[in-house]
């Protein structure tokens, strides 16, 4: 039975030591607070006691609250970590929660974390020391009530050290340390800057000089740099193909890993807003299971979704029971679904639509022949249409039926307060029109094909950007060309 002091480091949740993510996957309880990264509760299993313990103004939970918490936690639980931002021992209070475990005899280990007054000034392109002109860097709290008596931070004294000053929670009295920092001696034009939300997606930095530096557009948290280096601007954060925007993900969670981590790489803030859930057709899977006991008698399997394919090869369970069957797929991603379960595909159309298989699907052989379709529940009638029409007897099976998933209050506002929604599926659009109404749409829309742009237009609502290549990486790859036109 161990609480575990563990520094999340300033926001990015990679940031996160090996040792920090390996505590909180077997963690039973976590403690956290406003400046932990939200997603790093994801790590921890899901049986997981989550405990937000955040100190925000008139709330009850003072430090000897939390202590009294942690050591009753440690004495109930096997692993219990203590998320804190940046690093637990910087301005963070874990040395009073570490002494308070110790004279309780509760266990406890500390993992140091990234401290923002590195990480965060990293992120904004800033390097804290310099071999030419900062050989030291001085940590200070702006927190401190400078009218206070006795105060413990002497600016001027801080002032007359020269290289790097790095001040944390010092926003607020900015104004008072400026003019200290000033009366110590240091020089007017010396650079300065302040970074808010470093390593997050939102980031924002602004930068001047001792004298002009303003920071009254930013709240906490934010750190401020005064000396030399604040003039440096290396930056690479900022300038990823879609950094600053934040984009809605509307596909099935089980889908949307393949578009969010890539979205999250090249910068963006995702927010996932799972419109649809996936789950068995109404007859249970009847009539699917029917059509698997009967493989052999088709000539041609089609599948047009990865949820298809996968529920279709679910129930066929044994690869060998297809047998002669020839399997076609709408799309790439269809086709890679299948191609997991070692199969080959015989057929994927040119472009990713039923109107393209329909032309590329050969001829029935003389004496006909049989088509299974095995696809969601409510789906259009063009491929078993367009393949009666050719010739082709079509048997079509309901693999699934999608569902709407409902999202929770301060997931719509974070629907509405984004820059790009990206659809695709002309079932999303549909479903996400109505869900969060067509007045808080996000600026722009992003889609993977005509059918799900016309789904749109259908609705009133403007496509900005459509991928030539419809598939989630030509998705991808048309946001990335279309970074500027989306930011604004
Ligand atoms: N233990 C933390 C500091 C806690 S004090 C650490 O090591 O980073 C809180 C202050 O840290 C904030 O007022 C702000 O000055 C700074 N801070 C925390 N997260 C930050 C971030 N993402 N970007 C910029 N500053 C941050």
């Amino acid at each position: 039975m161990t609480v575990y002091l563990v520094g999340a480091g300033p926001g990015d949740p990679g940031l996160v030591t090996v040792r920090g993510a390996e505590l909180l996957s077997r963690a039973d309880v976590v403690v956290y607070d406003r400046l932990s990264a939200r997603s790093l509760l994801d790590l921890a299993p899901t049986h997981a006691l989550r405990i937000d313990v955040g100190k925000r103004a008139g709330d009850s939970h003072t430090q000897d609250d939390i202590n009294s918490r942690l050591v009753e936690l440690g004495r109930t639980h096997q692993c219990v970590v203590r998320l804190k931002g940046g690093d637990p021992f910087v301005f963070a209070r874990g040395g009073e929660e570490a002494a308070a475990l110790g004279a309780a005899g509760v266990a406890y280990e500390v993992v140091p974390g990234i401290t923002s007054a590195i990480g965060a000034l990293a992120y904004a392109g800033i390097p804290v020391t310099s071999r030419y002109s900062s050989a030291s860097f001085t940590v200070v709290t702006g927190h401190e009530d400078l009218t206070k008596e006795d105060p413990q931070v002497d600016w001027r004294a801080v002032a007359r050290l020269g290289g790097t000053i790095v001040i944390l929670m010092g926003v607020a009295r900015w104004e008072t340390i400026r003019a200290e920092l000033l009366s110590g001696g240091l020089a007017p034009e010396t650079p300065a800057a302040a970074v808010r939300w470093g390593t997050r997606p939102d980031q924002f930095t602004v930068r001047g000089t001792l004298a002009d530096l303003d920071v009254s557009q930013l709240g906490p948290p934010a750190t401020i740099v005064i000396g030399d280096v604040a003039r440096l601007d290396l930056d690479w954060f900022q300038r990823r193909p879609l950094s600053g925007l934040s984009v809605v993900v509307t596909r099935a969670r089980d889908q949307a890993g393949q578009l969010v981590g890539p979205l999250r790489e090249l910068g963006a803030t995702v927010v996932e807003y799972p419109v649809i859930e996936v789950v068995d057709p109404a007859d249970g899977g009847a009539a699917l299971d029917s059509a698997v006991e009967r493989l052999s008698t088709f000539d041609w399997v089609v599948l047009t979704s990865v949820n298809g394919a996968d529920r279709f090869l679910d129930a066929v369970a044994d690869g060998r029971r297809l047998g002669g069957v020839r399997l076609a797929a709408v799309g790439p991603g269809t086709a890679d679904a299948i191609g997991r379960r070692f199969l080959r595909v015989d057929l994927v159309p040119p472009k990713f639509v039923a109107d393209s298989l329909l032309e590329v699907m050969p001829e029935p052989p003389a004496g006909g022949g049989t088509v299974l379709l095995a696809r969601a529940a409510v789906a259009r009638d063009v491929l078993p249409d367009g393949l009666a029409a050719r010739g082709w007897q079509v048997e079509v099976v309901d693999a699934y039926r999608t569902v709407a998933a409902v999202p929770s209050p301060g997931l719509r506002h974070a629907v509405a307060e984004a820059d790009v929604v990206t659809f695709t599926s002309a079932s999303t659009v549909d479903r996400f029109v109505a869900s969060v109404g067509i007045d808080r749409m996000p600026d722009h829309v992003v889609s993977i094909g005509p059918v799900t742009s016309a789904a749109a237009q259908a609705l009133g609502v403007t496509v900005s950007v459509e991928a030539t290549d419809h598939t989630i990486d030509g998705l991808i790859d048309a946001m990335v060309r279309n970074g500027d036109r989306l930011r604004t």
